[in-house]
């Protein structure tokens, strides 16, 4: 059946709900270059205003995975399990999460993206180890998931190109904080992947997309009714991001650090949410009964790792990049560390050149920033509070800058924020 596009933006422009039939030929249309960007661009506009039931926000989803190939793990022969954080400032759980999960018995295909902005992409982190490479096809995907359990790859080409081409439309018209319109684009890409269950970390705090508690829960209820509408176990933790995870940011001291994790070291904070959201994605995958903290002490996850990234070409025992300049923040004052700002130090990482401004840009491995204090713990006038690592020292004076009023030290006692706020079922 054709519609006019016209009419279908004039419907949701004065609040209408759109029918299923107005959903797929809109997506569909648009995905073809039959329903231009300009009218796209209106549209998503109208959803931002006037947003879509749960219903219409189900079927947009659908049409979008309908838009290109899903995968099929079928034959993969374990459970399957992925899960999706919606980002934030020194957040390496996908490294040790994804092998752990393997080394506990189900298989895990972590389709992930690059950084944009100032929090960085798994693939980065993962480009920075020697040789790894990130492009696996379809059939190599399905391959490694049979043969080690675990997978972090890019996204094949074919997987929801409607959202590719739509979250760019986005992206340029100020369209993107829409929960619908969130919550379409990354579960269109979970569900194209083929697995059977999911857990989202919701992040919410300075350093995350959704800065309060209320929208982050708005947006894990949405992702959740989108699994469930589609038969996709799915649960999401809703998790504080107002102060970065552990105390690396930044492509290749991320990886070091998650070795630490894999090694059965490494910050409370990485490993108590990489803990959490294994207890949950076991449960999907019908493996309570598997304690990942009992796989973790025993070093399966950490061999698992090794076997994943020798899968993809990398060396698991070669040196990480080294930036070749550092500078030290030291604290100004004696006392307790009661604030570390998450997007401040972000932008820092950015700044220093761990991530990138445009799609183009090239990311340096060795860059970002290595939070020495952390709230709570005590710190002396001239104790070292950051070290900032960078291949351009010009670029110390910006990330500088942007760590002005990013820390706080007091007399007080600093009680770090719990780190898992909420489960949404
Ligand atoms: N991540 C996505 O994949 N899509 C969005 O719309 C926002 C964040």
């Amino acid at each position: 059946m054709s519609f006019s596009a016209v009419e279908i933006i004039r419907a949701k422009r004065d609040g209408h709900v759109l029918s299923g039939a107005q959903i797929d030929w809109v997506v569909d249309a648009y995905t073809r270059g039959a329903v231009a960007e300009e009218q796209m661009s209106a549209l998503a506009m109208a959803i931002l205003l006037r947003s879509m039931t749960g219903e219409e926000t189900a079927r947009w989803t659908a049409a979008m995975v309908a838009s290109g190939e899903t995968l099929d793990l079928g034959e993969v022969g374990r459970p399957t399990v992925d899960k999706h954080s919606t980002g934030g400032v020194g957040d390496k759980i996908t490294l040790p999460l994804t092998p752990l999960i393997a080394a506990c018995g189900a298989a895990v295909p972590q389709l992930s993206g690059r950084g944009l902005g100032h929090t960085g992409g798994t693939l980065d982190k993962l480009e920075s180890i020697p040789g790894w490479r990130a492009q696996l096809s379809a059939d190599e995907i399905r391959a490694q998931l049979i043969e080690v359990g675990a997978v972090v790859c890019a996204a094949t080409d074919g997987l929801a190109p409607a959202d590719r081409k739509l979250y760019a439309l986005r992206d340029v018209t100020g369209t993107v904080e829409s929960i619908p319109l969130i919550a379409s684009s990354i579960m269109s890409k979970k569900i194209a992947e083929g697995v059977q269950s999911l857990v989202l970390d919701v992040k919410c705090g300075t350093g995350a997309f959704m800065k309060d508690q209320e929208q982050a829960r708005a947006l894990a209820e949405a992702l959740v009714s989108i699994g469930r509408a589609h038969g996709v176990r799915t649960s999401a933790l809703l998790t504080d991001m107002s102060v970065p995870l552990g105390r690396a940011a930044g492509n290749a001291l991320e990886v070091t650090e998650s070795l630490e994790v894999l090694r059965g070291g490494g910050p409370d904070d990485v490993v108590e949410l990489t803990l959490a959201l294994a207890t949950e994605m076991l449960a999907h995958a019908g493996l309570s009964e598997v304690d990942p903290e009992e796989v973790l002490a025993s070093g399966r996850a950490y061999e698992t790792w090794c076997r994943m990234i020798a899968a993809q070409g990398g060396d698991p025992a070669a040196a990480l990049p080294r930036a070749d300049h550092t500078h030290v923040v030291a604290a100004p004052d004696d006392g307790v560390v009661t604030k570390l700002d998450a997007y401040a130090v972000g932008v820092a990482a950015w700044r220093l050149g761990a991530g990138r401004s445009r799609k183009e840009d090239v990311v340096q491995h060795g860059a970002g920033v290595l939070c020495l204090a952390k709230p709570g713990e005590r710190v002396a006038k001239g104790d070292p509070l950051m070290e900032l690592h960078t291949d351009t020292p010009d670029a110390v004076a910006g990330a500088v800058e942007a760590l002005d009023g990013a820390i706080e030290i007091s007399d007080g006692v600093g009680v770090p924020a719990p780190l898992v706020l909420d489960t949404v079922r």
